[in-house]
């Protein structure tokens, strides 16, 4: 794994939040995509070499409505930069941690990611991810 590619942040209002980051961070995001497949509008912002997402549900099936019932706004996952997501995979299931689902998949921001559950990885939720096209 290559670094920390960004940080996802649970969020109930997606404009609000957009908000309060840009004043955060001191910059606006530079990217807002909703992801339909999976029920969420994503926004992203730079900071430094790394990224903040934010997440907002878009449909209460949404599994982000489901983290926001359960837990509320929060930290929601940590992102890691891979080469090759399909090697990380196998790599990772020989060694034991679980895959959330085993065929990696079409994310926001130009990624094909996978998930790690959050139960092999002492209650965070890990997400690879791989530039597309490369
Ligand atoms: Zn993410």
């Amino acid at each position: 794994m290559k670094k920390i590619e960004h940080i996802g942040i649970a969020v109930k209002n997606i404009e609000e939040a957009n908000k309060t980051y840009k004043t955060l961070l001191g910059a606006e995001a530079y990217k807002q995509e909703e992801v339909a497949s999976e029920g969420v509008i994503t926004s992203f912002f730079k900071v430094g070499e790394s990224k903040i997402e934010l997440l907002a549900a878009t449909n209460p099936d949404s599994p982000i409505a489901k983290f926001l019932d359960k837990k509320g706004e929060g930290m929601h996952h940590i992102a890691f930069d891979v080469d090759n997501i399909e090697e990380e995979i196998k790599r990772l299931e020989q060694d034991g941690f679980q895959l959330i689902s085993k065929r990696p998949k079409a994310g926001a921001d130009n990624k094909i990611i996978a998930f790690l559950h959050p139960k092999s990885t002492n209650g965070v939720l890990v997400e690879l991810c791989q530039e597309k096209n490369e």
